[in-house]
């Protein structure tokens, strides 16, 4: 019998996560654990400069497009470069007041424009453009988890009910078992259908076949966000981010009792 010592190298053990399948956004993940332990909590003040940010260089492109075609534009119409810059003048200023009266509705907690036109409308669309900028910033995750708070904030504050058989629950396969039993429990109290959806586009399948009148979703910044600007332009959502201890796509851990309370608010009036 051979003895080894008990200094003796080891083969390393190389541990293969086959119970780990990567949803698109994380391809690039390199293995590695995640800053922060997967929490990416940052203060709506994040969100709102680099938002600032994104619209003052998509202006500024189109400027300096404007500025580079001028004479051939001008060659074609000698006044569409005026125009042109009349027209940019108005949409900087449109967004400028926009962002003012976001910024208002958020602070000031009184909601100055209906939903269309701010967590439900162009919200979306600006928080996409950030998420593009924030990922050149390296500041994807936590830009993202700013601009998911900050439309919870505001679509929290309609105060809409809706009836019990009208709200869905959508989770994402990688909960850990203490959240999906947590999730389930408070589906359980509140009468509510929950769904797995394993990648986005099965979720937006869902919501097209059971045709809800409302959406509490979980899942991560990435795919929050994708999911955001897809669905809550139609459907009201709520959407809960996750903390990603074991990096992404696998036990991700939830905050129960935020879901319960948007799950209590939205069901309030039919419960009682
Ligand atoms: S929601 Fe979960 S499974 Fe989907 S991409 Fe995010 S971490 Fe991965």
């Amino acid at each position: 019998m051979t003895v080894m010592p008990a200094d003796a190298p080891r083969a390393q053990l190389i541990h293969i996560e086959t119970d780990r399948r990567l949803g698109h956004e994380w391809d690039e993940w390199d293995g590695k654990p995640l800053p922060g332990n997967g929490d990416f909590s940052s203060p709506p003040g994040l969100f709102f400069r680099l938002a600032a940010l994104t619209l003052a260089v998509g202006l500024g492109a189109i400027g300096a497009l404007i500025f580079l075609l001028a004479p051939r534009l001008a060659a074609v119409l000698p006044a569409l470069p005026a125009l042109l810059w009349g027209a940019l003048a108005v949409a900087a200023g449109a967004g400028a007041l926009w962002f003012a009266l976001l910024l208002l509705s958020f602070y000031g907690g009184v909601l100055l424009l209906p939903e269309g036109l701010l967590e439900r409308g162009p919200y979306l669309h600006v928080m996409s453009l950030t998420s593009y900028l924030s990922r050149l910033l390296g500041r994807r995750d936590w830009a993202e988890h700013a601009a998911i708070d900050v439309y919870n904030a505001l679509a929290e504050r309609r105060r809409r009910t809706v009836g019990k058989g009208e709200l869905l629950v959508l989770i994402p396969r990688c909960l850990s078992k203490q959240a999906l039993d947590g999730v389930l429990a408070i589906a359980g109290r509140y009468e509510v259908p929950v769904f797995v959806a394993t990648r986005g586009q099965l979720a937006r399948r869902v919501i097209r076949e059971r045709r809800p009148r409302a959406v509490v979703a979980v899942a991560c910044e990435r795919d929050m966000t994708t999911g955001l600007r897809d669905v809550a332009g139609k459907l009201p959502v709520l959407g809960l981010t996750m903390r990603l201890p074991n990096g992404p796509c696998r036990d991700a851990m939830v905050d129960l009792d935020v879901m319960e309370r948007w799950v209590r608010s939205w069901v309030s009036q039919s419960a009682s």
